[in-house]
């Protein structure tokens, strides 16, 4: 009985450390093929609108509800915001985020599970993180509703890629948009994104 026991825990932690093995294994994969997408782009020069347009939202009028650098307060971790968020003034219409470059798409997958902000607690389900990628920059799009371009697409400045949503943490409709500069050898570093923006705090 106590062998068995033993067995079934060491059969258990491999099968962990292998699940964790070929998550790593995958992520690894996907960026090299990613990688090597965007480069033959940037060879073939098919980024021409690289750098992000200040007013890409549609259908409504906009503001920042949270600023770049606000102090945040998840699960009782102080944080720091890592982007701001933009609401439609108008309510919740159905409002288009458009490509503000041109790039390749990225989807992630961000896990469910319970936040809290201020004083509130939020069970939220599994979402998706859309991300736009050039050589010179990178953006990121959170809480969206439906997405509408394909993981590994290529997008151009203008084009419909999702809608805004409230999906993951967040209690109501809004973008959290991200930006970070490439420095042309596929690394980026975070920017302030309100000096790409023509939106005011609310
Ligand atoms: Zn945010």
């Amino acid at each position: 009985m106590f062998i068995a026991k033993v067995v079934a825990i060491v059969v258990i932690i491999l099968v962990i450390v292998e699940a964790v093995k070929t998550m790593a294994d995958s992520n690894e994969l996907f960026s090299q093929i990613y990688q090597q997408k965007l480069a033959e782009q940037v060879h073939q020069g098919e980024f021409k609108n690289k750098i992000p347009k200040p007013n890409f939202l549609r259908g409504g009028e906009f503001c920042i509800t949270s600023s770049y650098g606000d102090a945040r307060s998840y699960n009782d971790i102080l944080g720091f915001h890592n982007g701001i968020d933009i609401a439609n003034k108008l309510g919740d219409l159905d409002t288009i985020i458009t490509a503000p470059h041109d790039g390749i798409v990225t989807i992630r997958i961000v896990n469910g599970g319970e936040c809290r902000v201020g004083e509130r607690t939020i069970y939220y389900n599994g979402s998706l993180a859309l991300e736009l990628y050039n050589d010179t920059f990178k953006t990121v799009y959170l809480h969206t509703g439906s997405i509408k371009v394909a993981n590994g697409s290529l997008v151009k400045q203008g084009q419909p890629i999702a809608k805004i949503g409230s999906n993951g943490c967040s209690i109501g409709n809004h973008l959290h948009y991200e930006i970070y500069k490439g420095s042309g050898d596929f690394n980026y570093r975070i920017e302030n994104p309100d000096q790409y923006v023509s939106y005011k705090r609310c």
